[in-house]
Formats: C-alpha cells, sequence, structure tokens
C-alpha cells in the first residue's frame, strides 16, 4: 500500500545522494587526496598491472572524500522529501519529525561521499520504526485473557470508512477461531445501515440484532450484549453511525454509547485514502471516545499510504488490521517489519 511513498521517497533520496557526491566531488580538499600514500605492495605492481592500481585508488579515492552539509543546504535538500511525504499525505508533524531526525545526523557533520544514501536510509528508518513501533496487540489472546464474556468491541469512524464490511470481517476471524460471535447493529442513523450489517452477518453465519431505522443505538447495543450473555456467547461487536446531522452530536451519541455499555475495546476505522484530514479525524474521535486500536481499510486500492503513518503518530495506538479487499477474508494482521520493508527501508 506505499507504492507511490516509497518510490517518491526512493527518487528524492537518491536525487539528494547524487547532489550531495557531487559536491563532494568538486569541493573535495587537495590534502585530503595526498594523504592517500601508496601501499608498498602497489609500488611494487609490474606495469601492466597498471590497471589494479588504478582502480584500487579509485575506490580509495571515493571513501575518503568528506563533504560536509550546511544548514540551508539541507533546508534545500529536504525540500523534495518534504514533498514527496506531503504528497502521499503524511501530516506534517510526521514531515517536521523527519527533517529534526535527519538534520540532526546530516547537518554539519563529516561525511564520506560513499555513505550519504545509508545514511539518509539509516535514519529514516529510525524515524518510521519509531512512528509505527507501537506495541501489537492479539485481539484473541486479549479476549480470552479478559474473562469477559461476552467481551465488548465497539467499532467507530466515519460513513464509508468501511465499518459494516470489517465489522463482519472481524467477526468471521473471531469465529475462524471457535469464538461465538454476536453483532450489534448499532448504525441506526443511516436507513441501509442495519440492513446491510444483515446481510453480511448472514454472509459470514453470525446472529445480529437490528432495531427499525432511527431508533436509539444505545440501547440496541445494551440488548444485544444481554442477548449474548443470555446465550453465552463470547463477542458481540458493535456497529455505530458514522453521521449523525453534525460531527458534534455523533460524537455526543458515542460517548452515550461507551457511558452505558461500557465496551471493553474501541476501534477506530480509518480508510487508508483520506487525505490530510485523517488528522482531524483521529484527533476528533480521540478527544471524545476512548479508541484501544485502528484498523485501516482499502490498503488494496490506495499506494499513497501516508494516513495510515499519519493516523498511527497522532493516536498513538496499535493497528490491529489492515483491510486488503471486499472479501469477509480480506483482513490482513498489521506487521511492522514488513511496514518498513514496503517502504523501502
Ligand atoms: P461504512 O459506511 O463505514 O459501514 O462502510 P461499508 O462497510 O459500507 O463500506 C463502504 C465501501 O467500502 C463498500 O463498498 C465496501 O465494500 C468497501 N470496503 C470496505 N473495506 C474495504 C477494503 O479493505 N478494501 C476494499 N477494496 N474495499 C473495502
Amino acid at each position: 500500500m506505499f507504492k507511490f511513498l516509497k518510490d517518491k521517497l526512493k527518487e528524492a533520496i537518491s536525487g539528494i545522494t547524487k547532489k550531495v557526491e557531487s559536491d563532494a566531488e568538486t569541493e573535495a580538499e587537495p590534502e585530503v587526496k595526498t594523504k592517500v600514500e601508496e601501499p608498498e605492495e602497489i609500488t611494487k605492481i609490474v606495469p601492466e598491472k597498471e590497471e589494479i592500481k588504478k582502480s584500487f585508488f579509485k575506490k580509495l579515492h571515493e571513501k575518503v572524500i568528506l563533504t560536509k552539509i550546511t544548514k540551508e543546504k539541507f533546508e534545500e535538500l529536504f525540500s523534495d522529501i518534504e514533498l514527496a511525504l506531503l504528497e502521499n499525505n503524511v501530516a506534517n508533524e510526521i514531515v517536521e519529525r523527519i527533517r529534526s531526525e535527519l538534520e540532526k545526523d546530516l547537518v554539519d557533520i563529516p561525511i564520506k561521499r560513499n555513505e550519504v544514501s545509508s545514511i539518509i536510509k539509516s535514519s529514516f528508518k529510525k524515524v518510521l520504526e519509531d512512528i509505527i513501533s507501537i506495541e501489537k496487540i492479539d485481539i484473541y489472546k486479549r479476549i480470552k485473557e479478559s474473562g469477559k464474556k461476552p467481551f465488548v468491541i465497539l467499532f467507530l469512524g466515519y460513513n464509508g470508512v468501511g465499518k459494516s464490511l470489517t465489522v463482519a470481517k472481524l467477526a468471521k476471524f473471531l469465529k475462524d477461531k471457535n469464538l461465538k460471535v454476536m453483532l450489534a447493529a448499532g448504525d441506526t442513523f443511516r436507513a441501509a445501515g442495519a440492513s446491510q450489517l444483515a446481510q453480511y452477518a448472514e454472509k459470514v453465519n453470525v446472529p445480529v440484532i437490528k432495531g427499525k431505522y432511527g431508533s436509539d443505538s444505545c440501547s440496541i447495543i445494551f440488548d444485544t450484549i444481554s442477548s449474548a450473555r443470555a446465550r453465552n456467547y463470547d463477542v458481540v461487536i458493535a456497529d455505530t453511525a458514522g453521521r449523525i446531522h453534525n460531527n458534534q452530536n455523533l460524537l455526543n451519541e458515542l460517548k452515550k454509547i461507551n457511558k452505558v455499555n461500557n465496551p471493553d475495546f474501541n476501534i477506530l476505522v480509518i480508510d487508508a485514502m483520506t487525505g490530510s484530514d485523517v488528522v482531524n479525524q483521529a484527533e476528533e474521535f480521540g478527544k471524545s471516545v476512548k479508541i484501544d486500536a485502528l484498523i485501516i481499510t482499502k490498503s488494496d486500492t490506495y499506494e499513497k499510504g501516508g494516513a495510515l503513518l499519519s493516523a498511527v503518530y497522532i493516536l498513538k495506538k496499535p493497528i490491529l488490521f489492515l483491510g486488503t479487499g471486499q472479501g469477509f477474508d480480506d483482513l490482513n494482521e498489521y506487521n511492522k517489519e514488513e511496514m518498513i520493508k514496503n517502504l523501502g527501508f
């Protein structure tokens, strides 16, 4: 899902490396070069071995040319990276963080000509690892260890991000692990909300409790929990509305649902295609209700991927899964190492 970002960064880093290398070439101080002394065994080399001798000195020469990047030069060079990041929906806060890490590693420090690229890459890798190294959560283990029955999971997120489908995907994931799962069709604001969830529930073969269009979402979730408890179900997954007149109403409704039903685990669903608005979404939900983890949907259709980095950075919450398609099995567990590799580091 990071193809664009990966390609752009690769391009930017290689551009910077070339610029710094060529500057180093022209700025190289003569005394640095003259410091290179011919080792005795080379001087003894017979004339026909001249080529080997030349190549030995070429390599040595590349290694010893040192350069220093000034603060001004750095700002100029960083603008390419900044553009690549912003174009790919990476939040400003992350761009600034990367800027200051790279600055620490590159500005006014003597760097060997052939090490520019590896220094930039390792500096980048360090920041990225830091950004996405939030502890992983194993939801199955969390449910089992909680001792709660039913364990209540609440889904949050704006309309269209893929909440209902992901509720069904998670239901199937847990059902495949032999847990008994019941769904609560808590999106009562949208006429089609509950019926769509009911269709998905039928397909993954789990029961769903729904009310009438416009009925109280909070009480539907409450009824589902009671029913699940009476029927000895392990898990309740509750869908919620993604839009109610305005954001404040929506957030108040979610606060009420949380107060009344006291869920064990809240998941914020974010669409990978969300642009810079991801920061607002994460902040709005984060301020109103507790968020335990994220699921990023549609990672199969979008190659920019910055939304994911931004959401994790803002909320400091782990990613539980990535939605990777429209099928009920298209849910991948999040893997930090793979993510860094996908970014080309
Ligand atoms: P909700 O309004 O948040 O409940 O969103 P829905 O569950 O109705 O999903 C909105 C659209 O996104 C539907 O067409 C889904 O099939 C699609 N969708 C959800 N998750 C994914 C995903 O991971 N990949 C793809 N390609 N489509 C998805």
